[in-house]
């Protein structure tokens, strides 16, 4: 260990494992007992941190985990050997050799890639397990469903596939429950097109977080791929999986590192964008955008100190924030800011936070910097 990270923290992201867990279990709980479990872990498992949130999931008991490259299985790899691994993401050519060493899963949407995987696997005297996609309309991976029998056909003449699963993916699973629905409805006849295919043998999957909400049990459907709601973030306001019961895995704290009084009339921060209308006490945090508090929540957010809710005043710099805590008494430096969390009964919430940078729960997650350390709790005594 260096001796850097002994030092006080001024900014860190608190990742509570516990939570996490019952999260999943409270998941699976909603869900029909058939429906397998893939936690989707790309992205560092969403700035959580992907090998302490993995080996959490492998003892939840997740079923496969879905990631978006080849280092993140191999990551995955490391913690667990001989678990299920599927790669969202298409492969670059380049790749095709190194799949094999890894035992993942791959996504094929082409003849292309068919033919290619085919080829590197026979290379390798190899057999490669893959998962057919089908663009149900969001026009981005997949066989467009009206292609995939004869791709389909394909994959059955290709000697060294293993097709293990079908899936689709929802691009208005939050706001259009029509167009979902004629998904669903594109998936299925695309499948029941497949002469031969037998979807009790394969991982049939199509819902992320939101698509739960409207999750078909009857039919081939028997797996879901969860990534934000395992986190304990909800996909939209007001959903119906409220109900689940999930709660936020990740808070994001700072500290307050100078307390001052400033005059009325004071303009604060870069280019003077808010001007006091009293005299007024500010505290200057220890993060900023470097950490990733946003610039756009510049004279938009707040922050918890005490328990209250304090303003952001003028703009977000790098490294320090400035906040109005004239009515918060008290305020010291080496505080805590709860830039999300709870606090004494207060809460800003990941949505909250991430409207305030016109932006959504998913991006923010991703954007939580390196310099923000990850710190593990389980908060249950679990
Ligand atoms: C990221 C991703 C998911 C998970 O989505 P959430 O909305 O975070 O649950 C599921 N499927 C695919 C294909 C993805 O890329």
């Amino acid at each position: 260990m260096s001796t850097a990270s002994r030092l006080p923290l001024r900014c860190w992201a608190e990742i509570d494992l516990a939570v996490l867990e019952r999260n999943l279990h409270l998941i699976r709980a909603s869900l029909p007992p058939h429906m397998r479990y893939v936690a989707v872990v790309k992205a560092d498992a969403y700035g959580h941190g992907l090998h302490q949130t993995a080996a959490r999931l492998m003892h939840a008991g997740a079923d496969l985990f879905a990631v978006a490259n080849l280092a993140e299985a191999a990551a995955l790899r490391e913690i667990g050997p001989g678990w299920p691994v599927l790669l969202l993401s298409p492969l670059l050519p380049e790749e095709d050799r190194h799949v094999l060493d890894y035992d993942v899963a791959v996504t094929v949407s082409s003849a292309d890639e068919v033919a290619r995987l085919d080829a590197a696997a026979g290379a390798a005297g190899r057999s490669l397990t893959i998962h057919l996609k089908i663009d149900t309309g969001m026009g981005r991976l997949g066989v467009w469903h009206e292609e995939a029998p004869a791709l389909y056909e394909k994959i059955r003449a290709a000697t060294h596939l293993r097709l293990a699963g079908v899936f689709t993916h929802f691009c208005s699973p939050d706001d259009d429950a029509a167009f979902t629905a004629e998904q669903r409805r594109r998936f299925l006849a695309a499948l029941h097109a497949c002469k031969g295919i037998d979807l009790g043998a394969l991982f049939v999957h199509a819902d992320n977080s939101a698509g739960l909400e409207t999750i078909e049990v009857a039919g081939p459907f028997n797996a879901v791929r969860v990534g934000l709601l395992q986190f304990g973030v909800l996909p939209h306001a007001g959903s119906l999986l409220s109900q689940v019961k999930a709660e936020p895995v990740f808070s994001f704290r700072t500290r307050v590192g100078l307390v001052k009084s400033l005059p009325a009339g004071t303009g604060v921060s870069y280019g003077r964008t808010h001007t006091l209308k009293r005299a007024t006490t500010v505290a200057i945090l220890t993060a900023g955008y470097g950490d990733g508090l946003p610039r756009a929540a510049s004279n938009r957010g707040h922050v918890l100190i005490r328990g209250r809710r304090c303003p952001i005043l003028g703009r977000v710099t790098m490294d320090q924030t400035i906040v109005d805590v004239t009515d918060v008494p008290g305020v010291v430096p080496g505080d805590e800011a709860v830039l999300v969390g709870r606090q004494q009964g207060a809460q800003i919430d990941l949505a909250e936070f991430s409207r305030w940078a016109d932006t959504i729960p998913w991006e923010t997650l991703c954007s939580v910097t390196k310099r923000v350390p990850r710190l593990y709790r389980t908060s249950l005594g679990l």
